[in-house]
């Protein structure tokens, strides 16, 4: 099971620039916005960094990515969630736990289509 809260960064240079894009498109960028986020333990991210200054010289840094940057919150209990663990009935941003109280006091449908949308493009966002 993931950490929800397992550290998210971004890679800058030496001259404060953010890695940004992807293969053949990578590239570094002063917006932080741009910037690519890395799971720093899935990805490997120190290990990464050092086989970069050993092989090539480039000394590039981590730089942890705020929480309320990467995910949304839960409009009911408040608990931090990935973009793709919630459900926006509309008005609220809730939590599979607490989509699963709400939906049996409302009248959210089974099978939510706004959810189904977020299953199918999930990752390419
Ligand atoms: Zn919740």
């Amino acid at each position: 099971m993931n950490d929800p809260l397992a550290v998210k960064v971004r890679i800058r240079n030496s001259e404060g620039m953010y890695l940004t894009g992807g293969g053949s498109n990578s590239g570094f960028c002063d917006d932080a916005s741009k910037a690519l986020i890395f799971d720093y333990l899935r990805h490997q991210v120190a290990e990464q960094l050092d086989e970069i200054l050993r092989t090539r010289g480039i000394r590039l840094e981590a730089v942890p990515v705020e929480p309320a940057e990467v995910y949304e919150t839960c409009d009911h209990c408040q608990k931090y969630v990935s973009a793709f663990d919630t459900f926006f009935d509309g008005k609220l941003f809730l939590c599979f736990e607490c989509l699963a109280q709400v939906r049996s006091i409302s009248q959210l449908p089974a099978t939510p289509t706004s959810l189904q949308a977020f299953t199918v493009n999930g990752g390419t966002a």
